[in-house]
């Protein structure tokens, strides 16, 4: 079937209105959480295949997860999908005014391959739940991830309602030439701006999940040997492929030796390899050509060795870095930390803001007035004070970036929104309406309609 055809036949499925029964949100609901604890197996085989990733990172980080969403939304779509009574301002009396939350018809999802079922599956549950039909596109780099996606996915549901397409740059190039009710792309920002160019044609809504330079502040008030602890668990979890991974560090320089430090030894503590299940590889042999010109040999603090043939890089912490060195220049993704020293936080700031609005701040201190002015003067998606990552696994805040890292965000009553449109409605009775909008106008009609429009 052609995708314009897939696109059509989705599109009929949608105007039945058989997706915007509850019950049958529900129900397809269940069965996706059923269908994919079946096949828990499979998809833990499959991306073990892709880059080694351990049951248990795939669990705590990917399955986890989507597992969550769609809990949440079988236990809160009765509240999101109700109409919403609000109240009704002095000119409209008598009458009664809600809010309808209305799927928004046939999506396309286009997912990154750094947690590849989380990513693809996260935004499938939002966009089920506010009773839409699903086009979905994986990642294409781990191959066995998008392969066990689209058997799982393919076989459990009809392709008028959910069909997974597997492919690269061609097929989504043209998939992007289609009319979609709503796209959703997770990647970088620079597919980002093509995805963008490609939905306004048709006007499409867009959510746009992009990457970014995640800082990491560290002041000489924090508790150094946590926020050490801290800093390397989210660095170097996925081997620092997360998107919103500490990028780099702007550490005061007094405890600067401090921090580094107790890095060293909780990477030799956490003893990161493939054998120990808490490492992955590389993606690709392009990603590791990529990254293995940012170890600058002079500035290697810890690590710095790279296994070509494993797709292994050691975790690495680079020091005495400076804003003109290559490995600042782009997003990292990979296990490679560098770290810049200030003096002065206001430069240090200043730095920050000079780039690209980062998906992720990290702020370490004990100092509420530094916590306050970092929050206040940086711009960034989302993050955390004294720690890293977990924003992303507290279901009550929204997950999404700003700026160049990203449009819209999701997860919880956030991912429904981003799916469903609301339709605004006013309700008159037919009877006791004034009638002062009607001519002929009159002074008199004037001086009462003021009277009304200032309250
Ligand atoms: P990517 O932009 O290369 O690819 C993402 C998707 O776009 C894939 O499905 C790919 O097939 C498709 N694609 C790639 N090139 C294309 C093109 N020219 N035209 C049309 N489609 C194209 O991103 P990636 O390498 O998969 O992921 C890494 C990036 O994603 C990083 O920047 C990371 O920060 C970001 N990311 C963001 C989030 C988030 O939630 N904000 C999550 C994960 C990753």
């Amino acid at each position: 079937m052609s995708y314009q055809s897939l696109i059509e036949a989705q599109r009929t499925f949608f105007h039945s209105n058989v997706t915007k029964d509850i019950h049958f949100r529900l129900k397809q609901l269940r069965k996706l959480l059923a269908v994919l604890k079946e096949n828990e197996p499979l998809l833990y085989k499959a991306i073990h295949e892709d880059f080694k990733k351990s049951e248990f990172d795939t669990y705590t980080t990917e399955l986890s997860l989507v597992y969550h969403d769609i809990k949440e939304a079988i236990q809160m779509l009765p509240k999101w999908a109700k109409k919403k009574r609000t109240r009704t301002n002095l000119v409209n009396v008598p009458g009664k005014s809600y809010i309808i939350p209305e799927p928004l018809g046939v999506c396309l999802v286009i997912g990154a391959w750094n947690y590849p079922y989380q990513l693809s599956l996260a935004p499938i549950v939002a966009a089920i739940a506010a009773g839409n039909t699903v086009v979905l596109k994986p990642s294409e780099l781990p191959a066995n991830t998008s392969v066990a996606m689209a058997k799982i996915l393919n076989t459990a549901f009809e392709e008028n309602f959910i069909k997974v397409i597997e492919g690269g740059i061609p097929e989504t190039t043209e998939l992007l030439s289609c009319k979609f009710d709503k796209i959703f792309f997770t990647g970088s920002t620079t597919v980002g701006k093509i995805v963008y160019q490609a939905a306004a044609k048709n006007l499409t809504p867009v959510t746009l999940e992009l990457g970014g330079k995640s800082p990491v502040f560290v002041t000489r008030d924090a508790d150094i040997d946590n926020s050490a602890k801290r800093i390397v668990w989210g660095k170097f979890l996925n081997s620092g492929q997360t998107c919103i991974a500490p990028d780099y560090i702007l550490v005061e320089s007094s405890v600067q030796e401090k921090l580094l430090g107790s890095m060293k030894s909780y990477i030799e503590k956490f003893s990161y390899s493939f054998a120990n299940e808490n490492y992955i590889q590389i993606v690709n042999e392009r990603n590791m050509k990529r990254l293995s010109k940012f170890i600058d040999k002079d500035k290697v603090y810890v690590g710095g060795k790279i296994h070509e043939e494993e797709r292994f890089i050691e975790p690495t912490i680079l020091r005495d870095v400076s804003f003109a060195d290559k490995v600042m220049q782009e997003e990292i993704f990979g296990p490679i930390l560098p770290v810049i020293s200030f003096d002065s936080l206001d430069k240090a700031i200043t730095q920050v803001k000079q780039g690209a609005k980062p998906l992720a701040c990290y702020i370490f201190t004990n100092d509420a007035k530094i916590k306050e002015k970092i929050l206040q003067e940086v711009s960034f998606g989302g993050g955390q004070v004294n720690d890293t990552l977990m924003h992303v696994v507290n279901y009550h805040l929204p997950f999404g970036g700003v700026g160049d890292s990203g449009i819209g965000s999701y997860h919880g009553e956030a991912g429904f929104k981003v799916f469903t449109h609301y339709k605004s409605i006013l309700e008159k009775p037919f009877f006791g309406e004034p009638n002062l909008k009607y001519p002929p106008y009159s002074k008199n009609k004037l001086s009462w309609i003021k009277k009304i429009l200032s309250f």
